[in-house]
């Protein structure tokens, strides 16, 4: 089995080449950082207008590194959702060209079972598990059962901890993409200097929320004024980021809880999105696991932000299961893994 995947649903226009024993055999990856670093933030037509400028190229490369041609495709994967439609638009049409021309199954994607089945592309993890689930849009805890087959058992009620990352990042001057530039600044903070809310921490339940914390950023950084030293703003940033994943880990020790008394077989924690490429966040889960005797499956940093081979991956493991689309299949801005889940109080899905 070989499996193109494309990916275009944010601000990363990516294509891979996956086969059916789990190697990468290209992974090319554009990042739109500075077409929209001037504006703090992605803009939709900006990022759409990238991709179709950008896709081909990107796919005519993936599939020189990985040294093969169409016809060597069993399949063509592309992310048909959630996300910025204009983006999502270019890479399933792509897909969908290339399946009528290779004469080769359509494949379509959630990006967050893209996001959910990276472990078992850099690991062998086995369902059961349970899925910290934490991007730039989403903040999820959730039972992956099978292929297909998610139940969640938290959300966020308000913001996702990437965007209080981006965000934080934004109030604080530290560039743009925030989360990365976050985590450099508060090495060299202190996380005790300001003491800041642990948002739902001790609550029941598996909801996150960070809107109050970005708030509690906003009012420290503004009493700070404009004289503010830098050692003061990486201090912010070592209490927002300790905050914000101490908040993490307490809804993720609930979800392994309930997690372990429904599935006695399930042994495993995976943690995926963009914000799992925090080192941090990675520590702090390795003592949690190893408190609560569980594994913890945490891909790669390139692995966790948005990526092709995610969604090739993902491509594999339908393809083994015969789970093909039509050259009808329609691109969802919105498209919830448990579809089933109670709506949060507002925001996430
Ligand atoms: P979604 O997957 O929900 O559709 P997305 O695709 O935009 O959203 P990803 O690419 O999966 O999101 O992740 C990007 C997010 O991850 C951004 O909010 C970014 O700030 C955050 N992020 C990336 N690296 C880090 C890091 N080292 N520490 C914290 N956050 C990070
Ligand atoms: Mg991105
Ligand atoms: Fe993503």
């Amino acid at each position: 089995i070989v499996v193109l995947g494309l990916e275009s649903s944010c601000d990363e226009t990516a294509a891979s080449v996956v086969t059916g024993d789990g190697a990468i055999l290209s992974n090319v990856v554009l990042s739109q950082t500075d077409a929209h670093a001037p504006f703090g933030g992605v803009v939709p037509e900006i990022a759409a207008r990238a991709h179709i400028v950008q896709m081909d190229r990107l796919i005519a490369q993936a599939m020189t590194d990985a040294n093969i041609d169409f016809s060597d495709l069993s399949a063509v994967a592309a992310t048909a959702g959630p996300g910025l439609i204009g983006g999502v638009l270019v890479g399933l049409m792509t897909a969908k060209a290339i399946a009528a021309v290779a004469d080769i199954p359509l494949i379509g994607i959630n990006h967050l079972e893209g996001h959910a089945l990276t472990a078992r592309l850099t690991e062998k993890t086995t369902f059961p598990y349970l899925l910290l689930l934490v991007s730039g849009g989403h903040s999820q805890l959730l039972v992956v059962e099978a292929v297909g087959k998610y139940r969640r058992l938290g959300t966020t009620i308000d913001d996702a901890v990437g965007e209080a990352f981006d965000k934080t990042a934004k109030m604080l001057e530290l560039g743009f993409p925030g989360g990365p530039a976050v985590e450099r600044a508060a090495l060299s903070g202190d996380p005790k200097k300001y003491a800041l809310p642990r948002p739902m921490k001790g609550r029941e339940g598996c909801n996150f929320s960070f809107s109050g914390l970005k708030t509690a950023v906003r009012q420290l950084r503004e009493k700070m004024g404009p004289n503010a030293t830098s050692q003061e703003i990486s201090d912010l940033a070592a209490s927002f980021q300790q905050a914000a994943i101490d908040s993490l880990v307490n809804r993720t020790q609930h979800a392994v809880d309930i997690f372990k008394d429904e599935f006695p077989d399930g042994d495993t924690l995976v943690v995926a999105g963009g914000v799992a490429a925090n080192q941090y966040l990675k520590l702090e889960l390795t003592k949690l696991t190893q408190f609560c005797k569980i594994k913890l499956a945490v891909p790669p940093p390139a692995l966790c932000t948005d990526n092709g081979a995610m969604i090739a991956w993902a491509g594999v493991e339908k393809y083994k299961l015969g789970q093909f689309d039509s050259l009808a299949l329609a691109a969802r801005a919105r498209w919830p893994l448990d579809p089933n889940a109670e709506p949060a109080p507002y925001a996430g899905y």
